[in-house]
């Protein structure tokens, strides 16, 4: 039992203080802080529990994050905000004895680039302070990393060839609207390609990959190759990987509103003047689209994520995919949020619970498939996430060589 602060009080974070909210045996007190207070307060007045506080703190600085955390005394720390403030909540931690958990890992904000790098260096100094910074809790990353150490711990003795696949089948009935900060996801579809195949990253055009997958309970989806972190922390943990790739479904409709305003120069991260002013167009563009918050009460349809392996068991070929199908409307019964913020946030619930109850407990940075996989996947189920898995039947791909 302890004391959590959650840092974000957007789609993800309204899951997650929710979700939080009902495990008072392992939360005994809740902070929710975000820029926006009065974001917060709303997610605490429909939580309707005096253990669930609100403050407003700006996650940029540091100063402000440790006086917070000074007067609070958090146990450990749900940041869900940006990939932004990873860093500057890092060091409030490790300047005042917090653990840490994020679902998403650090990108500077004047440069479209994500990788572990930056927060993998605070490895020694988490370690000596003996603290634990977990990293990557959500979905993806995050369960899908979790499936993977899964699949090697029960169904493998080598992984060889890993694809996640990541289908989003769902209708917010927007014209154009992304299902995370807009910001974040523009710029991670709008970088190259990257997969990992014999031992090196082989870049690609942005979306010139492409293929149709079939998905359970949905059918076939055109999906696009993409780079997607939890590649990098995976091709380093698990051992024997020829080839790792991630995939994402896009509707038609979602390219052809992104290829435009590419052209027109709105997903620029490159400052320009206007009316006197700086501005950053990809910024202003996100202040003009629906936020993830809102998509939620009229989204329909269902999200279907997971793994596809192909390795070998007892010297024999062995296939398997875990996966998940989430539907939006369920997510809206159960905390007002929709399906991508809530296959988000109920990870980061339960891998804060897996800390606070001392399942997973070690001082130092990890990815979430350095953890005992066994003691989350027998309960993620019951917080609304159940999993699926075939062993050797038939996969999405063919080219396996
Ligand atoms: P939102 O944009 O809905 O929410 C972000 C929240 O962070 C907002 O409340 C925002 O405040 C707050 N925030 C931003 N900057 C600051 C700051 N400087 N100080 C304090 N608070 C700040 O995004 P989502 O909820 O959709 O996403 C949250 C995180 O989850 C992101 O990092 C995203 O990448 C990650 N994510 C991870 C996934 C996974 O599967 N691993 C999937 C989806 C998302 P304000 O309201 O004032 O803007």
């Amino acid at each position: 039992m302890g004391k959590l602060i959650i840092i974000g009080a957007g789609g993800v974070g309204n899951v997650v203080a929710k979700k939080c909210a009902r495990e008072k045996a392992v939360f005994s007190e809740i902070l929710l802080a975000s820029r926006t207070k009065s974001k917060c307060d709303a997610i605490a007045q429909e939580i309707g529990s005096s253990h669930v506080t609100t403050a407003q703190v700006d996650a940029d600085s540091v100063d402000e994050l440790v006086k917070l955390f000074r007067s609070f005394e958090p146990d450990m720390v749900i940041n869900v905000a940006l990939p932004y403030q990873d860093l500057t909540i890092m060091d409030a931690c490790l300047a005042t004895g917090t653990h840490y958990l994020d679902t998403a890992n650090y990108e500077p904000i004047d440069e479209a680039k994500f990788e572990y790098k930056w927060q993998w260096d605070y490895q020694n100094k988490f370690k000596d302070a003996g603290l634990m910074a977990l990293l990557g809790c959500g979905f993806d990353p995050g369960v899908t990393g979790i499936y993977t150490a899964y699949a090697l711990k029960h169904h493998f003795d080598e992984i060889h060839y890993l694809d996640i696949v990541d289908c989003n089948a769902g209708d917010h009935g927007k014209a154009f609207a992304t299902n995370f900060n807009p910001e974040i996801n523009i710029r991670e579809i709008t970088q190259k390609g990257k997969y990992w195949k014999d031992g090196s990253w082989h870049e690609i055009a942005p979306l010139s990959i492409h293929q149709p997958i079939e998905y359970p309970n949905i059918g076939p989806k055109e999906s696009y190759l993409l780079y997607h972190e939890e590649l990098e922390s995976l091709v380093k943990n698990i051992p024997k990987l020829k080839r790792a790739r991630f995939w994402m479904t896009f509707g038609e409709a979602y390219i052809r509103h992104l290829e435009v305003l590419q052209n027109v120069g709105m997903t620029s991260i490159k400052p320009i003047m206007y009316e006197g002013k700086e501005i950053v167009p990809l910024q202003f563009l996100k202040a003009v689209l629906p936020e993830p918050s809102e998509l939620g009460e009229n989204y329909s349809g269902e999200t279907s994520i997971g793994c596809q392996i192909k390795g070998i068991k007892d010297d024999k070929e062995t296939t398997y995919y875990v996966w998940n199908n989430c539907l939006h409307q369920d997510a809206w019964s159960d905390v007002r949020g929709q399906g991508v913020s809530y296959t988000t946030g109920v990870p980061a619930m339960l891998g804060a619970k897996m800390m606070m109850t001392g399942q997973w407990k070690q001082a130092g940075v990890f990815n979430v498939e350095e953890m005992d996989p066994d003691p989350f996947m027998k309960e993620i189920g019951g917080y609304g996430l159940p999993w699926n898995e075939k062993v050797n039947g038939p996969l999405a791909f063919a080219d396996y060589d």
